[in-house]
């Protein structure tokens, strides 16, 4: 059975080293449909124009381009007001604001942060600067060896102290998700709040920011089949609106006076500059895209691909994966009994196989883990079981030359 959805990324139709493509990367940037590559050069094409300021024809089209694109993104995390969702240039930008502005300006010695070791190093160094500038304590949640969390061993941990509780939602590197609206409701009920980092889950699952009742969530556009340069921060209003921009400049001012100046309202408070119009318009169009597929269709094909990978490829000898045994959705990492997964990444790329190997912007993790590195096979709607396939037979044949070439 062919993918129904491969045809619309024109990306994948091409040979690489003399193989059809197959793209096993998607964790670290995801395709583009043709709708988002033609939005984008719509906006070139045909109204190209800054926002917000122009009373001519173009400015009003950009400008309701970029809003519509606004309006997509509040409808596709459920949040109660495009007050609440800011544009910014991806995950990274978008924690760093909540880091920078709402964690410096209420932390203080005694209080505490509490991350895991489990986090990207977006979602893990601007909070761990952030303890060290407010005299706040950095804590991590155990893990179970499978990455997962034990809700009754951490109850514990989230007390009075706890003011920021910062999580990955789908892991990078295990394909773990973690119990987002359960961890919510602990860290409420002692008066903290929680920020997420969805850069994972936004693309491969549905993500209601009320029903999960986060107050700050993160994700990026090119991750979820928009172009680079475009992300989200959705955070609840009430909280937002006690927080101070960032970043002062044109585009986010209200009055400007010699000696002080007040801000728009949210969300173009924290916008300053020309924003991302092109960027917005086309993760508008991927939402489109993504909304035509169906987050429970995409959900299901990525935990089915995740799992058949994992089955098929537990059976090569020497081969170790990391996670969880079931429950795993959208990627395998792994190793190769003595082989660097760089050299396995060489190996498979001469196949027109790109997976990608390294510690994958988790270092403690890795550290965790006792492994220097890893290769990670990430999947998404364009893959099928035929992609699993050529990986393993790949595999099979990294095996067979280190084996030779070592014996
Ligand atoms: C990719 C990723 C990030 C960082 O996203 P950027 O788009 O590089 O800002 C953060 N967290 C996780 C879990 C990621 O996978």
């Amino acid at each position: 059975m062919t993918n129904p959805w491969k045809k619309d990324f024109p990306i994948l139709h091409q040979q690489v080293n003399g193989h059809p493509l197959v793209y096993l990367d998607s964790g670290a940037t995801s395709q583009k449909p043709y709708s988002v590559i033609e939005a984008m050069t719509q906006y070139y094409e045909g109204y190209n124009s800054n926002v917000h300021r122009g009373v001519h024809t173009l400015g009003t089209k950009a400008t309701d381009g970029f809003e519509g694109a606004r309006e997509k993104v509040r409808k596709f995390i459920h949040a109660k007001s495009v007050q609440e969702i800011i544009f910014t240039r991806g995950t990274t930008t978008a924690i760093n604001l909540v880091a920078s502005s709402y964690a410096r300006a209420n932390l203080k010695p005694g209080d505490e942060i509490i991350t895991t070791v489990a986090e990207h190093h977006s979602n893990f160094i601007p909070w761990q600067q952030a303890a060290k500038a407010t005299g706040a304590t950095f804590k991590f949640l155990p893990l179970e060896a499978d990455g997962t969390l034990d809700i009754a061993k951490i109850a514990e941990m989230i007390t009075p102290q706890t003011k920021i509780v910062a999580i990955h939602h789908l892991s990078n590197v295990m394909g773990t998700v973690q119990p987002i609206k359960e961890l919510a409701q602990m860290v409420h009920a002692v008066g903290g709040v929680i920020s997420v980092d969805g850069a994972q889950a936004a693309p491969h699952m549905r993500v209601d920011v009320q029903d999960l009742d986060v107050d700050f969530y993160q994700f990026s556009g090119h991750k979820m089949m928009g172009p680079t340069g475009i992300g989200v921060l959705y955070g609840k209003k009430s909280l937002l609106e006690q927080m101070e921009p960032i970043e002062f400049g044109g585009e986010m001012i209200d009055l400007v006076d010699l000696h002080d100046s007040t801000w728009k309202e949210l969300p173009w408070k924290f916008e300053g500059g020309t924003p991302i119009i092109a960027g917005a318009i086309g993760l508008g169009a991927a939402i489109d895209y993504l909304e035509s597929v169906g987050m429970d269709i995409m959900e299901a094909h990525d935990r089915k691909l995740a799992t058949y990978a994992a089955e098929q490829m537990s059976q090569i000898e020497g081969l170790t994966i990391y996670g969880p045994k079931s429950e795993r959705t959208s990627l395998v990492t792994f190793n190769l009994d003595d082989v660097h997964p760089h050299d396995v990444a060489t190996v498979l790329d001469a196949e027109g196989i790109a997976v990608r190997a390294g510690h994958h912007c988790c270092q403690p993790l890795m550290r965790w883990l006792k492994a220097t590195a890893t290769a990670r096979a990430s999947f998404y709607l364009y893959n099928d079981e035929s992609d699993i396939d050529a990986l393993v037979k790949g595999l099979k044949k990294t095996k067979e030359y280190f084996g030779h070439v070592f014996r």
